[in-house]
């Protein structure tokens, strides 16, 4: 749907549930749908989402959200958040992300040296250095950027290999369970004080 009508939404939603001190955001997160964050008071959607969805999609999401802010950070998606949702009509669902299309976010790396591929699941790390294993550390400087492949909902995840400088080849690409990328994430948000979808 489209971003300014989604946010109007957003910030209609957010005031007509009482929640003065808070505010709306915009965010490029492409897991979760939306974004409660407590600390600084704000309700976030994110722009992959809303553009890739409809309003009924998008309008559940603010409300999961709203209840969030309502609930109180403790609650989770505890029965303090459920009985929330009743209260501002949207389903008591953990996740809806099976219905929404969200795009997935991966690393593509390319040897500066001999254009070779390598991919990485995760962000390649700050200061590190990747380099080719064919072309060696001086010539094979292995460059990484996102690459963005659209799938649907989380249902199928797409595998990148786990590759650094010490292990880096064509083959044997390492699979990462989706379930233990979730609790990394779940932690890092709850690290974050933030509640996602
Ligand atoms: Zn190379
Ligand atoms: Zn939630």
């Amino acid at each position: 749907m489209e971003f300014g009508v989604a946010e109007r939404m957003g910030r209609e939603l957010i005031a007509g549930h009482g929640l003065r001190e808070w505010r709306f955001g915009w965010n490029r997160r492409k897991r979760a749908l939306g974004l409660c964050r407590y600390r600084e008071k704000r309700i976030e959607l994110s722009l992959y989402f809303v553009r890739d969805n409809d309003e009924r999609m998008v309008r559940e999401t603010i409300l999961h959200e709203v209840a969030h802010a309502l609930a109180g950070e403790k609650a989770g998606h505890g029965v303090k958040w459920r009985a929330m949702c009743a209260k501002v009509g949207c389903k008591a669902e953990r996740c809806d992300k099976g219905a929404a299309v969200m795009p997935y976010g991966r690393w593509r790396g390319r040897c500066v040296g001999c254009g070779k591929e390598y991919w990485r699941h995760r962000r390649p790390m700050r200061g590190a250095k990747y380099w080719c294993r064919t072309c060696g550390s001086e010539k094979g400087k292995v460059q990484f950027f996102m690459q963005v492949v659209e799938v649907r909902g989380n249902s199928k995840s797409e595998n990148g290999g786990g590759r650094n400088s010490k292990q880096a080849q064509n083959s044997n690409v390492q699979n990462e369970p989706a379930q233990k990328i979730q609790k990394a994430q779940k932690a890092q948000r709850l690290a974050q004080g933030s509640f996602g979808f």
